[in-house]
């Protein structure tokens, strides 16, 4: 798509491309049956920079946009969402929060790893209670001379289990609401905080998504992001970025269920003919195509823009709802096209379709990303 990407963007998509197809390809049935998180592949995805895509070189990162962020994360999703996924939440919520809001010694001690890939970050936002509603955190952190006590727990913590760094929110002051919330950084050194229950999911099973539970756990003022009471504000702001990368997940996942469809409807002999040839194939094959498009059109917009240092929040939950949206049309009408075969695990067309649903719910449902958008159309 040259009219989009410029030629070393190209290159990056298809570096990743082919990482994609020869590392990844081969595993995925097998990742998704056994729910397997592929850490293994951490080396390589640090070896290529996609564990600290979108950080300057200084903090270990590689230094790209997110024009070349979403290009990745599409490639990624394409071959298998849950690597996508993982990859997006390392980068845009864990790592960026430490990033956007961190101290220079934060960022030296706990972004610096994260970026080279020596280590896996995690970003707790979700509680029982506060799900679409963030401002319901009960989890909480009560100030013990220079440290933090903080119990609570949160839920579907993705790298939960794995990371060796987390980010997440707590109540410090519970009169002041939303404005009461404030984010520090965990380390796995620190006693009193561990991963709960694993979730058995629907689709992205090769993501690793769990609890955490913080039991009385000290952590130091030092690891505090920001002020007090600004946890929740930062929080909305590192969601306008991964929205982004969950819309470009999005485009992937419907991108892989459409070359799908397209390969299996050139195959497929009834009537005497392949599939291809009847219309009604056509015209889902050209829907698919074109809504594709335009979510692509859409992610990489909301993308220069962020580039460009301008306020994404509408674009971002635009991109975001639009193309989960799409991917999930796309890849229900992918099945179609397989027909049995689509509702068979011997075919890459279920998968698609049980990933493409996660994109409609994680970093805010449709619903919320409607309220965004009507928010910021209302404001003129
Ligand atoms: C695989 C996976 C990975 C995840 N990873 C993370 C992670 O790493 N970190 C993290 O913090 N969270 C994570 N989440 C949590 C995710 O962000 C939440 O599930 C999501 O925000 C929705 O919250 P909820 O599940 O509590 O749903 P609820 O908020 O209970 O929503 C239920 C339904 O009500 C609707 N609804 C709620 N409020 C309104 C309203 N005001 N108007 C209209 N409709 C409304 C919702 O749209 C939805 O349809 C993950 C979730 C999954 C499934």
């Amino acid at each position: 798509m040259p009219h989009l990407l410029n030629e070393e963007q190209l290159q990056i998509k298809q570096s990743v491309r082919e990482f994609a197809e020869s590392e990844i390809k081969p595993h995925v049935m097998e990742w998704d049956e056994s729910q397997h998180f592929p850490i293994e592949l951490r080396p390589q995805l640090a070896e290529l920079g996609l564990l600290g895509i979108i950080f300057p070189e200084e903090y270990g990162g590689a230094g790209m946009g997110y024009v070349e962020y979403a290009t990745i994360i599409e490639e990624l999703g394409r071959v298998d969402g849950s690597v996508g996924l993982s990859v997006a939440a390392h980068n845009s919520l864990c790592s960026n929060h430490i990033y956007k809001f961190g101290t220079e010694e934060q960022k030296k001690k706990y972004l610096v790893p994260l970026a080279r890939g020596e280590s896996f970050g995690a970003w707790g936002l979700t509680e029982s209670q506060a799900g679409s509603d963030a401002s319901g955190t009960r989890t909480t952190a009560v100030r013990a001379g220079e440290a933090w006590r903080v119990s609570g727990s949160k839920n579907f913590i993705t790298h939960a289990i794995s990371c060796e760094t987390l980010v997440a929110v707590a109540v410090t002051d519970k009169s002041k609401g939303n404005r009461g919330i404030t984010a520090f950084i965990f380390d796995k050194s620190m006693s009193g905080f561990r991963p709960d229950k694993k979730e058995n999911k629907v689709g992205m099973r090769a993501s690793e998504t769990a609890s955490v539970v913080f039991e009385e756990c000290v952590v130091p003022d030092g690891n505090r992001l920001g002020k007090e009471g600004e946890g929740f504000l930062q929080a909305m702001q590192i969601l306008d970025g991964g929205r982004i990368s969950i819309a470009a997940l999005s485009v992937g996942i419907a991108q892989g269920a459409y070359e799908a469809a397209l390969r299996y409807s050139k195959e497929r002999v009834q009537f005497g003919k392949a599939i291809s040839e009847f219309q009604a194939i056509q015209f889902k094959l050209a829907d698919m195509a074109m809504q594709i498009e335009a979510a692509r059109l859409l992610t990489i917009q909301a993308a220069r823009m962020k580039d460009a240092g301008l306020a994404v929040t509408k674009e971002a939950a635009m991109a975001k709802v639009f193309a989960s949206e799409v991917a999930v049309r796309v890849a229900e009408e992918s099945v179609q096209i397989h027909g049995g075969y689509g509702y068979t695990k011997d075919y890459p067309a279920e998968k698609f379709w049980r990933d493409a649903k996660l994109c409609t719910i994680g970093e805010g449902t449709s619903e919320i990303q409607r309220l965004v958008i009507a928010k910021q159309v209302l404001k003129g």
